[in-house]
């Protein structure tokens, strides 16, 4: 059985539609997959629908953007109730957050000139909620900036004009969110914080104090000697094992759907757990 249970549609900032996202999965031969758009169960209705078509399970999921220290992490959540009032409460206020942080964002660019950002950026961002890559691509497109890099290096990187601060919700509420939609928490692709080793096994301990279930042991292509590093540190927390791609778009060899290594056989994988098909 292949399970990939981290990806992403063109809900959050993935660029399929969930089903040729599912039409993928199949062709890559998954079985089991978690769709887990940035704050937003949007797509799994219809990936639910593409699922059933292709014979694949598909696992209700969702990365939740989450604050430790002065970083962010992500926490996935796999398995919950998507009709859970808890969830979807959690939902809308984590996009109102984004929403009012994208308001920031325009109105420091208005102060440095720039109009219609906020209309632009959402016009940009399409079905996906507005955040600074929107921003930026619309600098670029407005000839404010020439690319990417420089919309963030003049405006939006850290301090700048619109860097617009941004806290996130502390580990423990978003693990409680899940946990009250019935759902199994994995803090995701660890070795992607830019971490040293003690602050991530700092990072991992946290977690699993904060009552979370699993710790992503694999994250696309990552190599031999890391997925055995990541088991060992699961293991000393207590934390389950998940894997997935972490896919957003073709052409991204390292984070291609259904393509990564296996997890090691010490581990306990996370559809084990108690709750994860619910
Ligand atoms: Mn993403
Ligand atoms: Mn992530
Ligand atoms: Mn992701």
């Amino acid at each position: 059985m292949k399970f990939d249970l981290h990806c992403h549609s063109h809900f959050s900032d993935g660029a399929l539609s969930p089903e040729l996202l599912l039409a993928r999965a199949k062709e890559r031969e998954v079985d089991v997959l978690a769709l887990t758009d940035h704050d937003t169960i949007a797509g799994l209705f219809l990936a639910q629908k593409a699922a059933d078509e292709y014979g694949i399970k598909l696992i209700n999921g969702i990365e939740f953007s989450s604050q430790w220290g002065k970083g962010g992490v992500h926490i996935v959540g796999l398995g919950f109730r998507r009709d859970s009032p808890e969830l979807i409460a959690a939902i809308d206020s984590q996009n109102l957050a984004r929403a009012s942080r994208a308001e920031q964002i325009a109105s420091r660019l208005a102060k440095a000139g720039i109009v219609g950002s906020l209309e632009g950026a959402q016009t940009l961002a399409g079905n996906a909620y507005v955040g600074r890559p929107h921003f930026a691509q619309y600098l670029v497109s407005i000839g404010a900036v020439n690319n990417i890099n420089a919309a963030f290096k003049k405006y939006l990187g850290t301090g700048k004009s619109a860097d617009v601060k941004f806290q996130w919700p502390v580990m423990k509420t978003v693990i409680d969110w899940i946990h009250s939609a019935g759902g199994v928490a994995v803090l995701a692709h660890p070795c992607k914080y830019e971490l040293t080793r003690t602050k991530m096994c700092a990072l991992i301990k946290d977690f699993a104090i904060a009552g979370g279930d699993a710790l992503e042991v694999v994250s696309g292509m990552q190599a031999h000697p890391v997925t055995e590093d990541l088991a060992r540190i699961a293991a000393a927390n207590n934390l389950a094992a998940s894997c997935g791609s972490d896919f957003h778009l073709p052409g991204q060899a390292w984070q291609e759907l259904g393509c990564f290594p296996a997890l090691p056989e010490a581990c306990r994988p996370v559809w084990e757990l108690p709750g994860f098909a619910a």
